[in-house]
């Protein structure tokens, strides 16, 4: 259960966040609603913006949400050919709008200025054709299955409930599935729109598109930040992140260079998958360190921690700490060919398998003559004298 919470967390604060302006924004309304015609000229900027800028970065399912909704709005506050059909097929309009967001949560960020670019805008056409089938077909169906009784007082919500909470659902797995912003983004727009069909909301839609589309910006900001500044195995900061913070750091600090000892001859012994694995775990325990200290991936199996301010003798038993963690980590690996239901069940009866990793550390002052690069040179040096001296120690 706790895996499962702690994949909606970041989700949950950034749903609970949005919800949270939303309800302000509708509170407050006198004080944005004088300058409304400001806000519908500024959302023309901010479409164009992220539509160019999740492009760019990769998060072309937010490149479709945002193209589908400013088709909307355009189709609202100009005189389209289409607006008329549109205005009186308000269900339809409400059930393709959910499905499309449902389906874009499905599908992978590929570009769309290739390939499939064009399948998905194909895909997008087939889910608004669909959507116009099932209200036909579901008439049909509400036709005869008023015959029972029992069915009866729930045959209103089939045409456009239904989908709607299936759409919910199908959001909802995503969410817990993918720990992506993009799917709360998906979400927020899902419930807005929702929300406005059932008159649960009476903001004008240029207010309420701003924040879906701000929503939009900030997903794509801080996802972009994420790509650059974190790796992508271990989630700890990477290199980049770690020579940023070289630049910001004062005249005292401590460094640690930390490295897996024999990892090539684990990888050799239980393949690279599992070396991975391994990998992230260790990680993880890393990352727990005490002391004020930041962890880095440096790179392969070699990770920095970081102590601003702080002396050796500060650094040296949050080092050790970690590396016992380290040690004593009876690690539960998962075998890559559990595939079957016989031999999943033929495992569970099977004692869990697991291994265990040891790592050497070392650590070095900062001292006045010393530039950032130059302290990470002398704390690689006491490294090797960690190795040389048998590994799975602290060695200054
Ligand atoms: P030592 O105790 O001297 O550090 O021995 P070692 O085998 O760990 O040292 P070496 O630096 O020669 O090998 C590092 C190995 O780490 C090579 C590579 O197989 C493995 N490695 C590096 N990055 C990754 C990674 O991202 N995933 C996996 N699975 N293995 C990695
Ligand atoms: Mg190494
Ligand atoms: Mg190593």
């Amino acid at each position: 259960m706790i895996p499962f919470f702690s994949a909606l967390k970041s989700s949950a604060i950034s749903l609970v966040l949005f919800f949270l302006i939303f309800i302000l924004t509708s509170k407050f309304q006198s004080y944005w609603l004088i300058k409304v015609s400001l806000i519908e000229q500024l959302l023309y900027v901010l479409f164009g913006m992220t539509i160019v800028l999740s492009n760019y970065f990769n998060r072309s399912r937010l490149t479709l949400a945002a193209l589908g909704f400013l088709l909307f709005y355009l189709s609202m506050s100009l005189t389209l050919p289409w607006n008329s059909w549109l205005f009186s097929h308000g269900d339809w309009l409400t059930v393709t709008g959910a499905t499309f967001l449902a389906v874009l949560s499905v599908l992978k960020d590929r570009s769309l200025l290739s390939i499939h670019g064009f399948y998905r805008v194909l895909l997008l056409l087939v889910v608004g054709v669909t959507s116009f089938y099932w209200f036909d077909s579901s008439n049909v169906l509400i036709t005869k299955l008023t015959e029972n009784e029992l069915l009866v007082p729930w045959l209103s919500y089939l045409s456009v409930e239904l989908p709607l909470v299936l759409c919910a659902s199908l959001l909802f797995w995503r969410m817990v599935k993918e720990k992506s912003l993009v799917i709360t983004a998906l979400i927020t727009s899902f419930c807005i729109w929702v929300a406005h069909y059932y008159q649960l909301t009476v903001m004008p839609w240029s207010v309420m598109l701003t924040l879906m589309i701000l929503h939009y910006l900030y997903v794509v900001l801080i996802d972009s930040y994420f790509l650059a500044y974190r790796d992508e195995l271990t989630s700890l900061p990477s290199r980049r992140a770690l020579n940023q913070l070289a630049l910001s750091l004062g005249r005292k600090y401590t460094l640690a260079m930390l490295d897996i000892d024999h990892f090539k001859k684990f990888n050799d012994t239980y393949g690279h998958d599992i070396g991975d694995q391994v990998l992230k775990l260790v990680a993880s325990k890393l990352a727990q360190v005490k002391g004020a200290g930041k962890v880095f991936r440096y790179g392969g199996e070699e990770f920095t921690i970081v102590f601003p301010g702080k002396n050796i003798e500060h650094a040296k038993p949050a080092l050790e700490a970690v590396r016992q963690a380290v040690e004593d980590y009876k690690i539960v690996i998962r075998q890559a060919q559990r595939k079957t239901k016989q031999a999943r069940a033929a495992s569970k009866s099977k004692q869990v398998k697991t291994v265990s990793v040891t790592i050497s550390i070392g650590v070095a002052k900062r001292s006045s003559k010393l530039n950032f690069e130059e302290t990470l040179k002398l704390a690689d040096q006491a490294l090797y004298r960690a190795k040389k001296s048998g590994r799975n120690n602290v060695s200054e």
